[in-house]
C-alpha cells in the first residue's frame, strides 16, 4: 500500500519526484504486477491527480523530462486515460446517471432478495472464500486503495463469478478510494463489464492473477467464460458543452474538488480579489474520503490566498459579495451539480484539446497525445 501523508501538492510533488527517481524507470515493465505491501510498481499519484493538486499535464510533461520520451511513453499513455474517461463521461454523462439509477434499482432487490444480500455482505467484508477478492476487499476498506490490476480482477470477479450488480461494485469503490472519481470508476466498470467496449468483457484469469500476484493469490473457481453484460442502447452521446471566458478585472475565484491548482488556471485578464473553497465529496464517501477531500481543499486555499494575495476560506453565504464568480470546469459528477448558478467556468487547454477526441474509444486520444502534448 502506498503512503499517503496527507493530501496536499507538496506531499504530490514529492511523491511525484519519488517515482520518477525510483519505480518511474522500470513502469512499463512492472507496472501490471501488484507486489502488495511491498515495493510499489505505480506511481500512486492518482489521489493527487483526481483533485488536479498535481495536473495531468504537468506529471506528463515532468515524466518526459526524467525519463525521456521513449522512457516515459507508457506512464503518459496511462495518465492520458483519466482525461479521456473524463473527456468521454462530458460527451457521455448518461452513463453517469444510469450508474446512479442502477445503484439504486440495486439496493432494491438488496432489500428483497436475501441470497443477493448474503452475496454482497460477504463481498464487500471479505468473506467469500475466494482467495485474492476477499484480501482486496479488506484492503479497500481499510487502506483506501487497490492497484489497478486488483481493481481490474476484483471488478470482475464481482460482476461475473459472484453475479453482483456492477453498481455496488462501482459504489463500493467511490465509498473508499482515495483517487474515487465519477469519471474513471463508472467508466471503469462498465468496461469491466463489457459495456464501455460493447461485448468485450475484461474476465479474470486464475493464472494471471498468480503471475501478477507473484503467486501470493491463487483463486479457484472463477468463472472464466462469462458473457458481457448488456444494455439496450450506449448512453447517448451529446456535444461538449461550451466553456465561458473569464472576465476581465476584479472576481471572486471558486475551488472545488476538481481542480485544486489556481495558480495554473486560464484566467486571463481576470484578477482574482477573493477565493471561496466549496468542498462537495461523492454522496457515497466513507470519512477518510471526507477527510482527504478536506484536507486537500484546506492545502488549496491556503496556497490560493498566498498566491493572489487576497482572503481565501470556506463558501459561505455571500463570500463573493458582488464579484462575478469564476471557477475551473467541473466534469460531470458532486462539484458540477453543486455550483451556483451563474458561475464561469473556464476549461483548461488541454481538456479543451483532449476531450473533443474522447468521445469514442480510447485509440483515438492515444493517437493524439503527441499533438495534444505539443499545443
Ligand atoms: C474497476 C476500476 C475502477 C477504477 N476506479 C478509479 C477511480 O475511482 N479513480 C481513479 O482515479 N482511477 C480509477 N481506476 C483507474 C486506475 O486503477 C487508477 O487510476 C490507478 O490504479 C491509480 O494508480 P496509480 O496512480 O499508481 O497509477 P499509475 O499506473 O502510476 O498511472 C499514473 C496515472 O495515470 C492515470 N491512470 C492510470 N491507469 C488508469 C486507468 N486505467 N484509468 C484512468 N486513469 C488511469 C491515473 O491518474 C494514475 O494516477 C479504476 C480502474 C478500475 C479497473
Amino acid at each position: 500500500m502506498p503512503h499517503f501523508p496527507s493530501l496536499t501538492r507538496a506531499a504530490g510533488l514529492d511523491a511525484l519526484s519519488a517515482f520518477l527517481a525510483g519505480p518511474g524507470a522500470d513502469y512499463a515493465a512492472a507496472r501490471n504486477t501488484d507486489r502488495g505491501r511491498a515495493a510499489p510498481t505505480t506511481s500512486a499519484l492518482s489521489p493527487y491527480l483526481r483533485r488536479r493538486l498535481l495536473t495531468e499535464e504537468e506529471v506528463a510533461r515532468a515524466a518526459i523530462r526524467a525519463l525521456g520520451e521513449r522512457g516515459a511513453e507508457k506512464f503518459v499513455t496511462e495518465v492520458f486515460w483519466r482525461t479521456y474517461f473524463k473527456g468521454h463521461l462530458e460527451t457521455h454523462p448518461e452513463a453517469w446517471a444510469r450508474y446512479r439509477a442502477g445503484r439504486h434499482a440495486a439496493h432494491e432487490r438488496l432489500a428483497a432478495e436475501p441470497g443477493l444480500r448474503r452475496t454482497y455482505e460477504r463481498a464487500v467484508t471479505g468473506g467469500t472464500g475466494i482467495d485474492g477478492f476477499d484480501a482486496w476487499a479488506v484492503q479497500l476498506v481499510e487502506e483506501n486503495w487497490l492497484h489497478n490490476h486488483a481493481r481490474m480482477w476484483f471488478a470482475s470477479i464481482w460482476i461475473f463469478t459472484l453475479g453482483l450488480p456492477w453498481e455496488l461494485g462501482a459504489e463500493f469503490f467511490l465509498r473508499h478510494l482515495l483517487d474515487g472519481d465519477p469519471a474513471s470508476n463508472t467508466l471503469s466498470w462498465r468496461w469491466v463489464a463489457g459495456l464501455h467496449t460493447r461485448g468485450k468483457p475484461y474476465l479474470a484469469r486464475r493464472d494471471n492473477i498468480r503471475e501478477f500476484t507473484d503467486g501470493r493469490h491463487d483463486p479457484a473457481g472463477l468463472n472464466e467464460g462469462a458473457g458481457s453484460l448488456e444494455e439496450e442502447t450506449p448512453p447517448r452521446e451529446v456535444p461538449l458543452a461550451s466553456a465561458d471566458p473569464a472576465p476581465e478585472g476584479p472576481v471572486a475565484l471558486l475551488l472545488h474538488l476538481d481542480d485544486l491548482h489556481p495558480d495554473s488556471l486560464p484566467l486571463g485578464g481576470a484578477r482574482v480579489t477573493r477565493v471561496g473553497g466549496l468542498v462537495a465529496s461523492v454522496e457515497e464517501a466513507a470519512e477518510p474520503v471526507r477527510a482527504a477531500d478536506e484536507a486537500a481543499m484546506a492545502d488549496a486555499l491556503t496556497r490560493a490566498g498566498a498566491h493572489f494575495g487576497c482572503p481565501a476560506g470556506p463558501v459561505r453565504e455571500g463570500w463573493a459579495g458582488d464579484l462575478p464568480v469564476v471557477t475551473a470546469w467541473a466534469p460531470v459528477g458532486p462539484s458540477a451539480d453543486a455550483l451556483p448558478a451563474g458561475c464561469r467556468r473556464v476549461r483548461r487547454d488541454w481538456d479543451a484539446r483532449a476531450w473533443p477526441l474522447s468521445n469514442r474509444g480510447y485509440s483515438r486520444l492515444r493517437g493524439a497525445i503527441p499533438k495534444v502534448m505539443a499545443g
